[in-house]
């Protein structure tokens, strides 16, 4: 049986007991097992802390940037390999899994270009220096410096690649070392990628730690100067803000939780447009991809009253010709869900949806699976719900059913009604709105951008080239507020702020830029 080690104080370790298993959710065969008792993460998190933080300040942005890259490059060497590793242990098609591992592979990508871009300093300015004094030699000004604890980072088991590598990216991009957590059901992928960063020599010692399996004490051992980045569900992130070295210590922490996404259909839209057809892929293909198991995933949609039935026919239809089995096959377009424990959740919260909504396409109970040996894996067929008299106190609208599942709901033609509704959602990732009209559009997203950390505007001038709601781009930042965990990743150079401090230094201007680098 393949045991999976975890890279800690520099070398590979293995903890003791029987551990938990790793799983094909196509066949429940076990893949791998991994334990994290008895490994001694204070040790590994003061190695990280002395020898990898001082290692990775002492580089410039444009040197850390070189090293970013080349973990860019080494991960996508073996991407096919990957890829199979994710199709056996993430239910994923080849698609899915490509989206994973190339989001992995560009983000670490971007951020070494913004590395040279950022060039040879260490020091980042915020803003123009102001002027203190009534001479022009008083001033004050503010610079970001890398924080010397550890970045921890916790990620979900939805996307073990892009997860890892999108907040590795950055952290080692600002000076700080790295400390992977990844969800353990869905671990393979994260754990060769470990494997992978570790071989390619690019990283000074200490610089990236990997701990597969259970969380175990790690995050009882956080201290000041350390951050805790986490991805995943939100009573798991309610949990770690309260964690007691967390409060007592002020660690800083980052979460990305749960959001119940939106699509807004605009009232003039019209069924075979241009705008229509990219509604429509945008919908069905967040139901499909990842089995409906990304946290950017559409599960509401707002069609204007009069319009329910139309629209919601016009998804079902796409949905039928979605093909549900086992990944490796190239005529299936939907694997199963990740885990038993996915599959019992999503059939729970879609219960929960049925008795308040119509079911309009699928089953919660039963999927015709192709290649499915027996009753084996965690398939579930997409479903499709239409509820007509929505309110803000719905299941709808309060619980994430993190698969392949999205509900039609009605609102009154305006921008403003739309925007309510979509805010019920209790605050978001990303929301999309589809419309040519210029009032719409304006009441909608302006009604809807307090609540989110993205929207984006769909028209039939820029339809041919839209990106899917779903990808995360570096270049913007990710994250939303309330539900959502009111955290915030990416971004371009905003990211870097969360693994730095901003320090305001007062005094002589001519020093000020000496101490910056700007002299
Ligand atoms: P989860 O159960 O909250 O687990 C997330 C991570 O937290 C895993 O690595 C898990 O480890 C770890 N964990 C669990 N309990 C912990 C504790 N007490 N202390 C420290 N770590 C702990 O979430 P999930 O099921 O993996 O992911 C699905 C959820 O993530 C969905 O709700 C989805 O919306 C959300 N998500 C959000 C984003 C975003 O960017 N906002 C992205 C992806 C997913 P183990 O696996 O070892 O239990």
């Amino acid at each position: 049986m393949n045991e999976l080690a975890s890279y800690l104080s520099g070398e590979w370790q293995r903890g003791t007991g029987k551990g938990a298993e790793l799983c094909d959710p196509s066949t429940e065969a076990v893949l791998a097992t991994v334990s994290t008792e008895g490994l001694d993460l204070a040790k590994a998190l003061t190695f990280a802390r002395e020898k990898g933080g001082p290692a990775l300040r002492a580089m410039t942005f444009a040197q850390r940037g070189e090293m970013v890259r080349t973990l860019s490059k080494a991960i996508y060497e073996k991407r096919d390999e990957l890829i199979g590793l994710a199709i056996a242990n993430g239910g994923n098609t080849r698609s899915d899994a490509k989206f994973d591992i190339d989001g992995a592979t560009g983000t670490l990508a971007y951020y070494a270009d913004l590395g040279k871009e950022l060039g040879d300093t260490q020091v980042l300015v915020d803003g123009d220096a102001i002027q203190l004094g009534r001479s022009a030699r008083l001033f004050g000004s503010h610079v970001y410096t890398p924080r010397h604890g550890v970045a921890v980072h916790v990620n979900a088991f939805n996307f073990p690649a892009w997860g890892l590598a999108e907040k590795a990216a950055v952290a080692l991009l600002a000076g700080m070392p790295v400390f992977c957590k990844p969800a353990t059901s869905t671990g393979l992928v994260a754990h060769r990628i470990a494997e992978i960063m570790v071989e390619s020599g690019a990283l000074p010692a200490g610089a990236f730690s990997f701990l597969a399996g259970g969380v175990g004490t790690l995050t009882s051992h956080l201290e000041g100067q350390d951050v805790l980045a986490f991805t995943g569900g939100s009573s798991t992130g309610r949990t770690l803000r309260a964690l007691e070295a967390v409060v007592a210590r002020a660690v800083r922490i980052n979460v990305e939780a749960d959001s119940l996404n939106a699509a807004v259909f605009g009232p003039e839209v019209e069924i075979g447009s241009d705008l229509e057809n990219l509604f429509t892929a945008d919908v069905v293909r967040d139901m499909q991809q990842k089995t409906g198991q990304k946290c950017t995933a559409i599960r509401r949609v707002y069609v204007p009253r009069g319009r329910l039935a139309e629209i919601a026919d016009l998804l079902a239809e796409r949905l039928r010709r979605i093909k549900v089995g086992v990944p490796s096959r190239d005529d299936v377009g939907m694997g199963p869900l990740s885990t038993k424990t996915q599959l019992r959740d999503v059939r729970e919260g879609a219960r929960k949806i049925a008795e308040i909504a119509k079911l309009v396409h699928g089953s919660i109970d039963t999927v015709e699976a192709l290649g499915r040996e027996g009753d084996k894996g965690f398939f579930m067929s997409p479903l499709l719900f239409s509820h007509d008299s929505p309110s803000a106190s719905d299941v709808i609208h309060n619980h994430e059913v993190f698969g392949p599942c999205a509900t039609v709901m009605p609102y009154d033609g305006t921008g403003e009604d739309a925007a309510r509704l979509v805010a019920a959602g209790g605050g978001g990732l990303v929301t999309s709105v589809y419309s040519d009209d210029a009032a719409f559009q304006k009441s909608c997203v302006l009604g809807i951008a307090p609540f989110h950390g993205r929207v984006t505007i769909g028209t039939s001038k820029v339809a041919s080239q839209a990106l899917p709601p779903g990808m995360v781009l570096p270049q913007l930042i990710h994250g939303g507020p309330g539900r959502a965990g009111g955290g915030e990743e990416l971004g371009g150079r905003r990211g870097l702020a969360f693994y730095m401090q901003r320090t305001a230094l007062q005094g002589d201007r001519a020093v000020l830029e000496a101490i910056a680098g700007k002299r």
